[in-house]
C-alpha cells in the first residue's frame, strides 16, 4: 500500500507529493487531467505575493509582514483566519529557495496595468513552466504520477481516510492529501448557488471559467456530505470581467481586458453601474467580474478613446474601433441614444485636473451617480474602442476548514491521516476579494504542510509497528 495518496495535478498538490517524497515516504498522484493539460488553474498563473524585508533577487525594496496583511485585511474584510494567513504570509518569505530546488525560475515583473515588482515574484515562463519543473522534479524522486485518473469517490471512517476510486479501481493509502482545485468547473453547482437573479435570469449560465474545466469540485461535494467542516460560501469566487469572446475553458490571463480604469463601464442598457476608477486596477480587477455578473444578461462594455492608448496591457482580441460614438454603439449591440447619453453626462461631469494613472490622481466627476473618482477623462477623441465583458470566474472559494497542520475537520475534530491543500481550502485565509499572488501562496504554504504531515503521520506509523 503506498503511503501517501495525493489527489490532484496542480500547484499544491505538487508542493504536497514532493514535501512527502523528499520526508521519505511513497507517493501516488492522481490527477484528472490527461498529460497535456496537467497543471489544472496553476499552470495559468505567473506569480506568488512574497513576503520581503530588503530587496531579494527578482523583488525590489521590501514588503513586511504587517504591509502583506494589512492587504489581506482590506481585500477580505475581515474575513480571513489571522493565524493560518500569517503562517501564509511568513512562510512566502522562505519558500521560493525549495522551489528553486525543484526547478522554478523566477522573473521580474513585467510593466502594464498590473505592476507588482515589489510584491510579486514572477515564474519564468509562467505556472505552465512552474508545474512542469515540479512534474520533472517529482518522476525524478520517483513519484507515481497517474493520469486521466479523476478520483470519483473517497472513503472515509471515522474521520480517517482508508482508500480513493478512480473507475473501477480502489486504491488505500495510509494518508490521503486533497488538493484538487474548488469546483469552478462545475457549471450545475454555480447555477445552484447563483439561482435566479431580479431579471428572471440565471446568472450562472453566462459564465466563463478562466482555467481548467477539470476541478468541478467531486471531492469538495462528497466531503460535504460526509459532514466535514467548511469556510466560506459557494458565492465567494474570485471573477475577472474578460472578454466576452473568450473560450469556455482555459482563456487564461490572455483574455483579461485592462482598460477598465481608462474609461468608462456601461452594461447592456448603456448605463454605467460602478465606479470605474475607484482604486488601482490590481486591486480592482477582480471585482469587476462579479460586477458584471449582476448586469442584466451578464455582460458589460468598456469603452475608452483613443487618448488612453498605450497606457494599458493591450487585451488579446482587438476591441471594437469606431470613428464616431454612434458607429461604436452600433457595432457593440448599443442604443444609440442611450450610450450617447450616458457619455455627454459623463463628459460633463469630468473634472480633470493632473492625469496621472500611474498615481490615485485628481481627475474625478462631480455630480454623476456612480462616481468615477479617478482617471476620469470625457471620452472624445476618436477613433473610440469597446470591448464586452463576461465575467471570468478564476476559483471558487467554499472550501474545508483547516488548521496549521492542514489536516480536515469533522466537528471539530482534526483527522490524523486526512489533509487538504490549494483552492480546496483557500477560503480559511480568503474569505471574499482578492490580492493578486496570493493564490499560489496559500497552494505552496499548505501544499508543503499537507505533505509533510502526511508524511510524518505515515512514518511514525510505520515505526511504532517497527518497534511493536
Ligand atoms: C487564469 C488564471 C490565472 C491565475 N493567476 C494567478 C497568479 O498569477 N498567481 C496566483 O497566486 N494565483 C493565480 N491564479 C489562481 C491559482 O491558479 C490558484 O489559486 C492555484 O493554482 C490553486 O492551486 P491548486 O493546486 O489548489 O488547484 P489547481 O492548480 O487548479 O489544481 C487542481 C488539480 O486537481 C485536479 N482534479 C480536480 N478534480 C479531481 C479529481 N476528482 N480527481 C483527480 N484530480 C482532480 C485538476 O485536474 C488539477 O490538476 C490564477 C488562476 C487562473 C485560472
Amino acid at each position: 500500500m503506498v503511503d501517501v495518496l495525493v489527489i490532484g495535478g496542480g500547484n499544491a498538490a505538487l508542493c504536497a507529493a514532493l514535501m512527502a517524497r523528499e520526508a521519505g515516504a511513497s507517493v501516488l498522484m492522481l490527477e484528472a487531467a490527461p498529460k497535456a493539460w496537467r497543471g489544472g488553474n496553476s499552470s495559468h498563473t505567473r506569480n506568488i505575493r512574497s513576503m520581503h524585508d530588503e530587496p531579494q533577487d527578482v523583488l525590489i525594496e521590501s514588503y513586511g509582514e504587517d504591509e502583506y496583511w494589512q492587504d489581506l485585511l482590506k481585500v477580505t474584510g475581515g474575513l480571513t483566519d489571522e493565524k493560518l494567513a500569517r503562517l501564509v504570509i511568513r512562510s512566502t518569505s522562505n519558500c521560493r529557495g525549495w522551489m528553486k530546488k525543484h526547478g522554478v525560475r523566477f522573473q521580474p515583473s513585467l510593466s502594464g496595468t498590473l505592476n507588482l515588482s515589489r510584491t510579486n515574484a514572477f515564474f519564468m515562463g509562467g505556472g505552465k513552466a512552474l508545474v512542469n519543473a515540479y512534474f520533472r522534479s517529482a518522476e525524478k524522486l520517483g513519484i507515481e504520477v497517474r493520469y486521466d485518473a479523476l478520483v470519483s469517490s473517497i472513503e472515509v471512517e471515522n474521520g480517517r481516510f482508508i482508500a480513493a476510486h478512480v473507475g473501477d479501481l480502489r486504491i488505500e493509502a495510509k494518508a490521503c492529501v486533497m488538493a484538487s482545485g474548488g469546483f469552478e468547473s462545475n457549471r450545475e453547482w454555480l447555477k445552484e448557488a447563483w439561482g435566479v437573479n431580479k431579471f428572471g435570469e440565471m446568472p450562472a449560465d453566462n459564465f466563463l471559467i478562466r482555467g481548467t474545466r477539470y476541478n468541478t469540485g467531486i471531492l469538495l461535494k462528497q466531503m460535504i456530505g460526509f459532514g466535514a467542516d467548511l469556510i466560506s460560501d459557494p458565492l465567494q469566487a474570485h471573477m475577472v470581467a474578460i472578454d466576452a469572446r473568450s473560450p469556455l475553458y482555459d482563456g487564461g490571463i490572455c483574455t483579461r481586458v485592462d482598460c477598465v480604469s481608462f474609461g468608462i463601464v456601461v452594461n447592456k442598457n448603456a448605463q454605467r453601474f460602478s465606479d470605474e476608477g475607484e482604486d488601482f486596477w490590481p486591486k480592482r480587477y477582480a471585482f469587476w467580474g462579479r460586477l458584471v455578473a449582476h448586469q442584466p444578461s451578464q455582460i458589460g462594455f468598456s469603452i475608452i478613446d483613443s487618448k488612453v492608448l498605450g497606457r494599458f496591457m493591450p487585451p488579446v482580441f482587438p476591441g471594437e474601433k469606431a470613428d464616431s460614438l454612434e458607429e461604436l454603439a452600433d457595432k457593440l449591440g448599443l442604443n444609440k441614444n442611450a450610450l450617447l447619453q450616458t457619455i455627454q453626462e459623463f463628459n460633463l461631469a469630468c473634472r480633470v485636473g493632473r492625469f496621472d494613472h500611474t498615481v490615485l490622481d485628481d481627475c474625478h466627476t462631480q455630480g454623476l451617480s456612480p462616481a468615477k473618482t479617478h482617471w476620469a477623462l470625457p471620452i472624445d477623441k476618436g477613433p473610440f474602442y469597446g470591448y464586452a465583458l463576461r465575467p471570468g470566474v478564476t476559483f471558487t472559494y467554499l472550501g474545508l476548514k483547516t488548521n496549521e497542520n492542514a489536516s480536515v475537520h469533522f466537528n471539530g475534530v482534526p483527522s490524523d491521516n486526512l489533509f487538504v491543500a490549494g483552492e480546496m481550502m483557500a477560503g480559511n485565509v480568503l474569505g471574499k476579494g482578492y490580492a493578486a499572488g496570493i493564490g499560489m501562496a496559500i497552494g505552496t504554504t499548505f501544499g508543503r504542510i499537507a505533505g509533510a504531515k502526511a508524511a510524518e503521520f505515515v512514518l511514525s506509523k510505520n515505526k511504532k509497528a517497527q518497534y511493536a
